[in-house]
């Protein structure tokens, strides 16, 4: 279910240039407001990285 939360992207945009950190906390709070699109894999490997589990929500 891929679904646009306009107002939330409205209000996070992404920061220009991100830093990993930013991408990670921005896919994270974004799986959780919006499914617009899923987390990329890059930022999938860092969560398994550090540990964090990822959200459902994400398919
Ligand atoms: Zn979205």
């Amino acid at each position: 279910m891929s679904k646009l939360n306009r107002a939330w992207h409205d209000a996070n945009p992404m920061p220009a240039n991100p830093t990993l950190d930013q991408r990670v906390e921005w896919h994270l709070a974004h799986t959780a407001h919006c499914g617009c699109r899923p987390i990329p894999r890059l930022v999938l490997e860092e969560l398994a990285r550090r540990g964090i589990a990822v959200p459902e929500t994400t398919r």
